[in-house]
């Protein structure tokens, strides 16, 4: 990133209401002086049924390892997110749900979504599912969705939400891995117009599976389903009207565990993250009111989809716990157009907009009319997550989309991580494009080389955390040790995040990509982020993955995947075109060695770039790609393979 490319856009951010840049600095004093009164003031923002007298007991020793948080206090996340509202909020909107076909939508308030979720529990209940119990959600994005999740934390029960696009195999592992004894999901999802036949791939699951003996089925379409006597019964159809619609909460201690999530498999194997109760509910909720700025009455839209951690924090817990209007999309961001993330803002009055690097990029590979043509006249503030996002992407997101008057958050976090650390405030934050900017206050991040020395100043290294925050996640289901070994035994005394990040001379932080991902060029350490920023920053250059592969000379060679903006034409003058950009953005060291026009990248389905199989593809190393069912369209990996070969 050469320095012109830092574009300061602190005036947008005084044009917006918000936190003040006094009040963030006066926070972040506060939690680094006395840490546990922070915390203990932040999670008075939830009922605790009985409060805690102790607010941590953490150690990251290796060796004795211990994270607990507000140990000995007792509460219910779904009372949290729902009853608590019902005095002075039970007919507020709790949930806008826009269906998959543009003229399909409904509110729901809070009184509506706490009968739903007691029904659910009640039903569960009735099936025998108890504290403690794995129930797996399968659903499409519609609002059984979260009712199925706030039922089984009413009464105790352990979620694990699959994401709806996952293969039967892929269900079937997650289910086994977990132990789950009930299943929740519909008949069929609906997505970009398509069908899919979610409970017939619960079924081919179950075939490779013990243990499950309740699927309960929400009737999104109508389909005509198998059903299995004694094991299946429908929502609507059976069980809803047959129960109470009032169901009393488990009371659960802080650290019961609430629900386990498989990470989106980027790097290798998903790992089933545990978060607990107490402190992710404290956490979500107090950075989805911190990061998002939200102001009682807003509508707040996050695009995630709920079988991912954003989903669960940003969709549900947070903006509940918060008393906010949620809106949940069934749909794609290009069905029926491109238009629709903004027809849709339109549509609903959307004053907080959160979505991912992959969408942006996705969109603006379109025609800009397609943003243009609507108002978007209720924005007033749009967040990232997921991926770094390229300089070139955050200004067509903040001049296009938010015809620049609404700052960009930038939220670098993980599944493990339970919520935001590191993310503008918005109005207390300049921001620079392409940067997460700052730690949250209470949150301690820190940059080490190779060796583990703490850096200090502007310096690009490996990104740790040496303090504990209340959402972090406790172990890896069934495989504590992992934990242990992951997170905690490379630098001994911090949690590693696997993410490399440099840091500039304002404290900025600027998140380089994976450690794995790092390049060593002729023994310069370099990061993909940058030189895929640099190819992206050409205007026909849609997106660009980097990757390092075995050079004679170099020790290491950079690689590059490239996809072109609609309507442009790979030839070796663009080939020269591109490698003089990158040289020219970065310098001479960054010049790729081998591009590669391919017409997609391989994915993840919750829409990363998946660089580990590209990293194997230019090493020529077809047969040992690894785990590829997270992979959104596997298909893409022969047509790479093939492009390879003819290198
Ligand atoms: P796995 O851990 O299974 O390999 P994953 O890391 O993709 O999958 P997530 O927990 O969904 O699973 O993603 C977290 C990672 O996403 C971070 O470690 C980081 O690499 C990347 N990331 C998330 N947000 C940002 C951001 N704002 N800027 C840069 N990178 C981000
Ligand atoms: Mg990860």
């Amino acid at each position: 990133m050469t320095e012109s490319q830092v574009i300061k856009v602190s005036e947008a951010a005084a044009k917006s209401t918000l936190t003040d840049a006094q009040k963030a600095a006066e926070m972040r004093a506060i939690a680094k002086e006395d840490p546990e009164g922070f915390w203990s003031g932040i999670a008075q923002r939830l009922d605790w049924s009985k409060p805690f007298s102790q607010v941590k007991d953490v150690s990251f020793d290796a060796d004795n390892l211990r994270i607990n948080w507000f140990q000995d206090g007792e509460l219910n996340a779904c009372v949290n997110c729902l009853d608590r509202h019902l005095p002075e909020r039970a007919d507020d909107i709790a949930i806008i749900w826009e269906g998959d076909e543009p003229d399909d939508d409904k509110k729901i308030t809070y009184a509506e979504a706490l009968e739903e979720t007691c029904r659910m529990a009640n039903v569960l209940k009735a099936r025998g599912v108890k504290k403690g119990d794995r129930v797996v959600i399968y659903m499409p994005m519609i609002p059984e969705a979260a009712y199925a999740m706030l039922a089984c934390a009413r009464i105790g029960a352990v979620h694990s939400v699959v994401f709806g696009g996952f293969s039967p195999d892929a269900l079937a592992s997650r289910i086994e891995d977990c132990g789950a004894t009930a299943v929740i999901t519909a008949d069929e999802g609906v997505r970009g117009g398509k069908t899919v036949p979610l409970k017939t791939n619960v079924d081919k699951a179950l075939g490779k599976t013990n243990g499950v003996r309740l699927v309960l089925t929400v009737e999104r379409t109508g389909a005509n389903v198998s059903m299995q006597a004694g094991r299946d019964l429908f929502w609507f159809g059976e069980a809803r009207n047959d129960v109470s619609p009032e169901c009393p909460a488990e009371p659960m201690n802080a650290e019961d565990t609430l629900f386990i999530l498989y990470t989106s498999g980027s790097t290798g194997k998903p790992k089933g993250v545990l978060h607990t109760t107490g402190g992710y509910l404290t956490y979500v909720a107090y950075t989805h009111e911190m990061v998002f700025d939200y102001k009682p009455g807003e509508i707040y839209w996050c695009t995630a989809d709920v079988g991912w951690v954003t989903g669960h924090s940003y969709i549900v817990y947070g903006p509940l716990a918060n008393g906010a209007t949620t809106l949940m999309f069934e749909g794609v961001p290009t069905y029926p157009d491109a238009s629709r993330f903004w027809k849709v803002i339109d549509k609903h009055k959307v004053n907080i907009f959160y979505t991912a690097p992959t969408a942006i990029r996705a969109l603006m590979r379109e025609r800009d009319e397609h943003v243009t043509a609507t108002t978007r006249a209720s924005l007033r503030l749009l967040g990232t997550v997921g991926e770094p996002i390229n300089p070139e992407a955050w200004l067509w997101y903040y001049n296009v989309v938010g015809d620049a008057r609404c700052p960009i958050v930038d939220t670098w976090w993980q599944t493990e991580t339970g919520g935001v650390l590191i993310s503008p405030l918005p109005g207390a934050t300049d921001l620079k494009p392409g940067s997460a900017t700052l730690p949250l206050p209470g949150v301690f991040p820190a940059i080490v080389d190779a060796n583990g020395k703490t850096l200090e100043g502007a310096c690009e290294g490996n990104l740790i955390l040496t303090g504990s925050w209340p959402g972090q996640m406790r172990t890896v289901y069934g495989d504590h040790q992992r934990f242990i070994d992951t997170y905690f035994k490379t630098y001994p005394g911090s949690y590693f995040t696997g993410d490399g990040a440099r840091r500039d001379e304002d404290g900025y932080y600027w998140i380089t990509g994976r450690v794995d991902d790092v390049i060593n060029v002729s023994g310069h350490r370099m990061g993909t982020a940058e030189v895929e920023s640099a190819l992206v920053s050409h205007p026909k250059v849609a997106e660009a993955a980097v990757v390092g592969y075995p050079h004679d000379i170099k020790g290491q060679g950079i690689y590059a995947y490239v996809t072109l903006m609609e309507g442009e034409e790979a030839d070796a003058g663009l080939e020269k075109e591109l490698s003089d950009h990158v040289r020219s953005e970065i310098g001479p060291i960054a010049k790729p060695d081998l591009l590669h026009f391919t017409p997609a990248l391989p994915k993840t389905r919750s829409g990363k770039i998946m660089r580990r199989i590209l990293r194997k593809i230019a090493e020529n190393e077809f047969s040992s790609l690894g785990d590829t069912s997270t992979l959104a369209d596997p298909g893409v990996v022969d047509t790479l393979i093939e492009g390879r070969k003819n290198r």
